[in-house]
């Protein structure tokens, strides 16, 4: 679909780059890794994928990439994060290292980490209302938890015991866990979406 599919690019940084690029290229997008300024220039949309918050951190500013991402942003790019990509654009990272920063963009503050070295990985089927039946099979890998949720950030998705992991403020969305390991796409077409309305 290339020539009418919008271009979207994952930020190749660091993390599981390769699953979102498959995933969004399965659902027509035209998908690409992203490194440079230049490449970020051309793209209707940006996906952080999961990884290390901050090695990508120190990473987008050793590449030039941070500012040009924060201005994307504050324009109204939209941007999916999972994971590490849901820290990035956090407006507030609890429990982070020493200087690390995000992007910014959700009015959330949210907790690296959060499930404590006991339970670093697990997975759960997650009601997600906004996405409807069935539930969201979950993956959570060594996750960040939203400890707060500002007036402009609504949640779309919480465990049982009320701990939120899915939120979305304007075009920016993003998780705790990791649809791009699961053959569930609704999060990457829900972005999807809001690439081709803001596009449109
Ligand atoms: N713990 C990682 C961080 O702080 C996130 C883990 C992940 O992306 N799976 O960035």
């Amino acid at each position: 679909m290339a020539g009418s599919a919008p271009r979207v690019g994952v930020l190749a940084l660091q993390g599981d780059v390769r699953e979102h690029l498959r995933m969004l290229e399965a659902l027509g997008a035209d998908a690409v890794p992203v490194r440079r300024e230049a490449e970020l220039d051309r793209l209707a949309g940006l996906v952080i994928p999961g990884g290390e918050s901050s090695v990508m951190d120190k990473l987008s500013r050793a590449f030039g990439v941070a500012e040009p991402i924060r201005g994307r942003i504050a324009a109204g790019m939209p941007v999916y994060g999972t994971c590490a990509g849901l820290i990035m654009l956090a407006d507030t990272v609890l429990d982070a290292i020493e200087g690390q920063r995000s992007f910014g963009g959700i009015d959330i503050a949210v907790r690296r980490n959060a499930f404590g070295s006991q339970v670093e990985s697990f997975e759960t089927d997650l009601e997600v209302p906004a996405l409807g039946d069935p539930p969201v099979h979950a993956v959570f890998i060594r996750a960040p938890v939203v400890e707060t949720v500002g007036e402009s950030a609504n949640v779309l998705a919480s465990l049982p015991d009320g701990r939120v992991v899915a939120v979305e403020q304007g075009n920016l969305l993003g998780t705790s866990f990791h649809p791009e390991m699961t053959s569930d796409d609704r999060f990457h077409r829900r972005f999807l979406e809001t690439v081709a309305a803001v596009t449109a």
